[in-house]
């Protein structure tokens, strides 16, 4: 297959700062838009993804799935956009589309596997998926969503992950005016549950370790927060929330937030991946039929869906611009939780 050099950010091994350096994008098939990439927001799965957090990451590692730029060429069965279109592109860029979770418009759970932005299995160039560290991106048009045009584009771009990810449990739990939901975290993900909880119509709290956030916090939307290394603070909010979304990357103890669950509550868990030390107490889920569960992304219809809901509701992430050279101290700057509350790269920074 050809394909065309294009620059890009990325790491050689786990112990690596990001550098500049040459990756392969593929010619554009019948089906394929070229989108030459004007914003990528940083993750902390890119920073999971590049320490190798999770394992199995193949290097060099291109991280990036908040991406937004400019359709620069498209295919010849392409319909969905046309040269000088906004596009996005968000975690997933390809999937089987044939098994019972694709059909259903659940890419994220396709059950031969999706194929991430990055550190995916490249069905055409057989090695590893890079993201939207680069100049350019060439995706299938099924995986590429439209942009509303009254957002700005900067701010949008976090919407295709930080966005579909709180977005997705919102609307699986039916989420709505009357609900009480609360947040777990108040980072990249956390902002946006809050936004987009309030945007429909829900009463929403934050559980957060820093009294320094409590602000923002109401700034956001938020209409109450609980500092959680507060015992008495915890327990004053005991039994009270249908929905709480924990967006915290590490192993912590779930189970004072589960106590604040009311009957048939459920707590999703899209942060932190692994075992849960300590253990979960089963006698909350049994006595008052209280629910943990999990959630990944979501697929294209409804990150479409929600791109949409925020062009009607006017609702973008908060956002600092960083230039692409700067992305190590940015990751330096995560770690210590000191974001407010997404960074985004101009990508105009690497053309230099
Ligand atoms: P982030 O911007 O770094 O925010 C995480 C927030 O969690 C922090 O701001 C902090 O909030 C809290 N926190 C951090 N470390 C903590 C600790 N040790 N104990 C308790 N709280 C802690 O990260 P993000 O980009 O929102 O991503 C959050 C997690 O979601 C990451 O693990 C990421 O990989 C994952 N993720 C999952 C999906 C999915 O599909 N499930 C998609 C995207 C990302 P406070 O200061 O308010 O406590
Ligand atoms: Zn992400
Ligand atoms: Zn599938």
């Amino acid at each position: 297959m050809e394909t065309f050099k294009v620059k890009a950010f990325g790491a050689e091994s786990s112990k690596a700062d990001l550098k500049e350096m040459q990756i392969d994008r593929r010619t554009i098939t019948p089906k394929d838009i070229e989108i030459e990439i004007l914003y990528c927001g940083v993750c902390h799965s890119d920073l999971h993804t590049v320490r190798n957090d999770w394992g199995g990451t193949l290097y060099p590692a291109v991280p990036g799935h908040e991406i937004v730029g400019k359709v620069v060429r498209v295919g010849e069965q392409v319909t969905k956009l046309k040269v000088g279109d906004l596009a996005a592109v968000g975690c997933l860029v390809d999937s089987c589309r044939e098994c019972e979770s694709c059909k259903q418009d659940l890419e994220q759970y396709c059950l031969n596997g999706f194929i991430g932005t990055y550190n995916g299995n490249d069905k055409h160039l057989h090695k590893q998926t890079f993201g939207g560290y680069s100049e350019k991106v060439v995706v299938d048009e099924h995986f590429v969503l439209k942009v509303p045009k009254n957002l700005d584009l900067a701010a949008a771009a976090p919407l295709l992950c930080a966005g579909i990810t709180t977005w997705s449990p919102l609307r699986h739990w039916k989420v709505g005016k009357g609900s009480k939901v609360a947040v777990v975290g108040l980072g990249g993900l956390g902002h946006m549950a809050i936004k987009l909880a309030k945007g429909l119509g829900a009463e929403v709290t934050l559980f957060s370790r820093s009294p320094s956030k409590i602000q923002d916090a109401k700034d956001l939307g938020a209409d109450d927060v609980v500092i959680s290394t507060d015992s008495e603070h915890m327990k004053s909010v005991k039994g009270k929330f249908d929905l709480i979304i924990d967006t915290v990357p590490y192993v912590h103890d779930v189970n004072p937030y589960v106590s604040t669950l009311s009957i048939n509550g459920t707590l999703v868990l899209v942060g932190y991946l692994g075992d849960l030390t300590p253990m979960l107490n089963s006698v909350p889920m049994i006595m008052e039929r209280k629910s943990v569960a999990g959630s990944v992304i979501g697929g294209i219809a409804e990150t479409q869906e929600l791109l949409d809901f925020c062009g009607e509701h006017n609702i973008v992430s908060e956002i600092e611009i960083i230039k692409m050279q700067d992305i190590n101290k940015a990751y330096e700057r995560m770690l210590k939780s000191d974001v407010r509350y997404r960074f985004v790269i101009d990508m105009a920074s690497l053309k230099n």
